[in-house]
């Protein structure tokens, strides 16, 4: 099957993306780390009005200047620092190439998002994988060693755990000749951001995502705040690739959303109260829970093992994530959703217990 195939493309892993159901159950689901409330009924109706108004016909805008423009003003930065890119993925296998050489290794945690190494693979970019800590906390001083660039989830993914502004700034300042790459996609849930240190750092490149605070998965919008430099550097790669890569519609409806910030607010502010509650409600069934500034919790059960409950809740209808690997096999990654899924979700988890240890 595999005899039409390039040697390279023979030898690729490519990233899993957790389960999209196709079987048409109903499913709580909390294993992509999805928004559960719609997306702003601003963004709705420029998508809309941009599918009605006859432009699908013509390409759309290579340069979003609009879109830019609108996130350049919510953000305080100027419209030649941002990026857009559909979805951050891509904007992440963007700066990948942009910014990272074969010749030297780049460094990121061993555990972190699952897509740094299937990218750095790709491009046949060398890495280290820092271990984290026991409680999974970044450890600042084998970060800052010369290296090739380095990349780090702030909140990290599928931990949740958050890195302060004095160790974002030793791990920036000691790579002043390389690209640090700190990827926002969890942002909106209460962590530090360091766009605030994109002016001051020109080596400094943040990416963020609609996917997740502004409940957009769906519509495939992310970008990259930097310096002029590295904005430059990811336009020319995107133009190797693809002049288009953000439709009319995808434009329009992330203008809509970024505008609408009350709703934002409003929405971003659940998730974190349901997160408080349901950490707790975690606490006292024995779950240990990592601190999370995002919008999951990353849990594991001394008595019960992960694989155990991650089955016991399909069963029950209820979707998480679970990765059999190194260092986080008993744990699960659980999305919040609403207050009501959640109250489902710890009812659930309480039978499965008292059934698995009567
Ligand atoms: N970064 C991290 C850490 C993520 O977890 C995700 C979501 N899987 C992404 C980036 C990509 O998100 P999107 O492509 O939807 O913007």
């Amino acid at each position: 099957m595999k005899e039409l195939w390039s040697e390279r493309c023979r030898g690729l892993t490519p990233y899993i993306p957790g389960e999209q159901p196709k079987d048409g159950g109903h499913y709580i689901k909390l294993n992509t780390n999805e928004n559960p409330y719609p997306p702003s009924p601003m963004a709705v109706k420029a998508i809309r009005e941009a599918a009605g108004d006859g432009s699908l016909r013509l390409y759309p805008d290579p340069a979003c200047t609009q879109l830019r423009r609108a996130i350049a003003q919510s953000l305080d930065v100027r419209p030649e620092q941002v990026f857009v890119g559909n979805g951050s993925d891509e904007v992440l296998s963007l700066a990948f190439p942009a910014f990272f050489d074969p010749d030297r290794p780049i460094r990121f945690a061993d555990v972190t998002y699952s897509f740094y190494p299937v990218f750095a693979d790709f491009y046949g970019i060398p890495y280290e994988e820092i271990p984290l800590d026991e409680n999974f906390s970044l450890p600042v001083e084998p970060f800052l060693a010369p290296c090739g660039g380095v990349v780090l989830a702030n909140p990290n993914a599928p931990t949740g755990r958050e890195l302060d502004e004095t160790a974002l700034r030793a791990i920036i300042e000691a790579h002043s000749d390389r690209v640090v790459l700190v990827d926002e996609a969890y942002i909106d849930f209460g962590a530090y951001s360091a766009v605030k240190l994109v002016s001051r750092y020109p080596n400094l490149l943040v990416v963020r995502t609609l996917s997740k605070g502004r409940s957009l998965a769906g519509l495939r919008v992310g970008f990259a705040i930097g310096g002029e430099g590295l904005i430059a550097a990811l336009n020319t790669v995107k133009d190797s690739f693809n002049s288009y890569p953000v439709d009319r519609l995808a434009q329009a409806g992330a203008i809509g959303a970024i505008e609408d910030v009350a709703y934002f607010q409003c929405t971003a502010n659940k998730i974190i109260t349901t997160r408080a509650y349901t950490a707790n409600e975690l606490e006292r069934m024995g779950f240990h829970v990592c601190d999370s500034a995002a919008n999951f919790l990353f849990v594991s059960h001394d008595k019960v093992p992960a694989k155990k409950l991650l089955d016991g809740l399909r069963e029950r209808g209820i979707l998480v994530r679970w990765w059999n690997k190194p260092r986080i096999s008993n744990y699960l990654r659980i999305t919040i959703g609403t207050d009501e899924e959640m109250k489902t979700l710890c009812a659930v988890l309480r039978e499965l217990l008292r059934e698995d240890l009567s």
